[in-house]
C-alpha cells in the first residue's frame, strides 16, 4: 500500500505545481467561476491557477509605463494592485528622442536603454510608429488605445464563450478529480479494512477496469480541449497545444483544461476591465476607488526630470476622464467611494484620502507623502 501512497502523493504535488508560476513582478490574476463571477483577485508574484475544473483564469499587469502627445515615461499610473511598485527615478522620453525601440526577455528597450515590462499594452512597433506621428494623430492613437483597455462586453462575452466551448473538457476533469479523490482517501485512509473481505477483493479485481474508465475519461477530455483549442482564436501569445500534448503524457497536468484553452483567448486589459467585467459590487468599487486614488494622490518621485512629469500629468488626467466616465457607466458611485471614513477612535481627527489610514497627530502627510483630509465632525 505505500508504493500506492507515494504514487499518489507524486500525482497530487504535480497536479498542485502544474500552471503556478513565480514571476518577477506582481500581477494580478484573476480566478473566474463558469457563471462568469469572480471568485478570486489575488495579487503578487505568484500566479496561481484555479483548482476546481469548472473555474479559469487570466492575469493582468498594471499599465507599466504612461503616455503623451510629447512624450513618454515608465512611471506605472492609474494602478489598481497596491503596493504599486516606486521610489525609483523614471525615464522619459520625448517622441523625438525615440530613435530605436526593440524588446527582449520581457523588457521593452528605447534606444537600447531597458524601458518597461512588456506588458502587451504598448507594443514595441506600436512605440516607434507613434514616434513618427504629428501630435495630433499621436494623441488620437493613444486615446483608441486607451480604450481597448477597457473591453468590459468583450471580455464578458469571451467568458461566456469560453464556459460554453469547454463544458465537456470541464466536466469530465470534474468526475476525474472527484474520482481520484475518492481513490486518495480510500488508499490513503486505509479503506480496505473498513469495508467487508469479500467486497475489498472484489475491489482489488475491479481495479484495472477503474484505471482503464480513467484513462477514457482522461483521452476523452483532451481530445474535447484540443477541439475547444481549434474553435477559440487566441489574441495574446500561446503554448496551449504544446501544454495539451504534455498533459496527455501526465495526467496531473490535465484536469485544468479550461484555464488552459483560455491561455491567450483574453486580450491585454487594464486589471479594472476584468473587475468591472466579473466582479460584485464590492471589488467593482474597490477597483475602481484604487485605479482613481493612484489617478487623484499619486506617489510622487522628487526627483523625476521634467519630461516624465509632464508626460505623467498629461496621461494621468486623460485616464482619469476615462476612468470616471467608465464607472459611472458601469454604475459604481464614485463619490461614495471618496466618502471620508469613520474615525476609528475618538481622537482621530486626519485621514489619506489614499491609503484610509487615520491620525491623531497633526501630521499633514502620511507616510507616502499624501496631504491628509480632515475627518468631517458631523461622522465623530
Ligand atoms: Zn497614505
Amino acid at each position: 500500500m505505500s508504493e500506492w501512497t507515494s504514487l499518489l502523493a507524486v500525482f497530487w504535488v504535480l497536479w498542485l505545481l502544474d500552471g503556478a508560476r513565480w514571476e518577477h513582478r506582481r500581477a494580478f490574476t484573476f480566478l473566474v467561476g463558469a457563471s462568469g463571477r469572480l471568485v478570486r483577485a489575488g495579487f503578487s508574484r505568484a500566479r496561481l491557477p484555479s483548482t476546481w475544473p469548472g473555474q479559469w483564469w487570466v492575469t493582468a499587469d498594471d499599465l507599466p509605463l504612461a503616455v503623451s502627445p510629447f512624450g513618454l515615461c515608465n512611471r506605472s499610473v492609474g494602478a489598481v494592485g497596491r503596493p504599486s511598485e516606486r521610489g525609483w527615478v523614471a525615464q522619459g522620453w520625448r517622441w523625438e528622442e525615440v530613435r530605436e525601440v526593440g524588446r527582449a526577455g520581457g523588457w521593452i528597450f528605447i534606444n537600447g536603454v531597458r524601458f518597461c515590462p512588456d506588458s502587451g499594452h504598448v507594443t514595441a512597433p506600436q512605440i516607434l510608429a507613434w514616434a513618427q506621428l504629428t501630435p495630433e494623430a499621436r494623441e488620437a492613437r493613444i486615446r483608441l488605445q486607451m480604450s481597448r483597455w477597457f473591453q468590459i462586453g468583450e471580455l464578458r462575452r469571451r467568458a461566456r464563450v469560453l464556459a460554453g466551448r469547454t463544458q465537456i473538457p470541464a466536466l469530465l476533469n470534474a468526475i476525474a478529480l472527484c474520482g481520484g479523490l475518492v481513490i486518495t482517501i480510500y488508499v490513503v485512509g486505509g479503506g480496505a479494512a473498513y469495508v467487508p473481505t469479500g467486497a475489498s477483493e472484489r475491489w482489488a479485481k475491479a481495479l484495472p477496469a477503474i484505471l482503464g474508465l480513467l484513462l477514457v475519461v482522461h483521452l476523452a477530455a483532451i481530445g474535447s480541449a484540443w477541439r475547444a483549442v481549434q474553435q477559440l482564436s487566441p489574441v495574446r501569445p500561446e503554448k496551449r497545444r504544446a501544454t495539451l500534448l504534455s498533459a496527455l503524457l501526465l495526467p496531473p497536468q490535465a484536469w485544468r483544461l479550461r484555464g488552459l484553452v483560455g491561455d491567450g483567448y483574453f486580450p491585454v486589459q487594464h486589471p479594472l476591465a476584468f473587475f468591472l467585467a466579473f466582479g460584485g459590487a464590492s471589488a467593482r468599487g474597490r477597483a475602481g476607488f484604487n485605479v482613481l486614488a493612484d489617478l487623484r494622490w499619486p506617489i510622487e518621485v522628487a526627483s523625476d526630470s521634467p519630461v516624465a512629469r509632464k508626460v505623467t500629468g498629461w496621461f494621468r488626467a486623460a485616464l482619469a476622464e476615462k476612468v470616471s466616465a467608465l464607472l459611472a457607466a458601469q454604475g459604481v458611485g464614485v463619490e461614495e467611494l471618496f466618502a471620508a471614513p469613520c474615525p476609528d477612535s475618538p481622537a482621530s481627527c486626519l485621514f489619506c484620502p489614499r491609503c484610509r489610514d487615520q491620525f491623531v497627530a497633526r501630521v499633514s502627510a502620511c507616510p507616502h507623502g499624501v496631504p491628509l483630509a480632515v475627518l468631517s465632525a458631523d461622522r465623530k
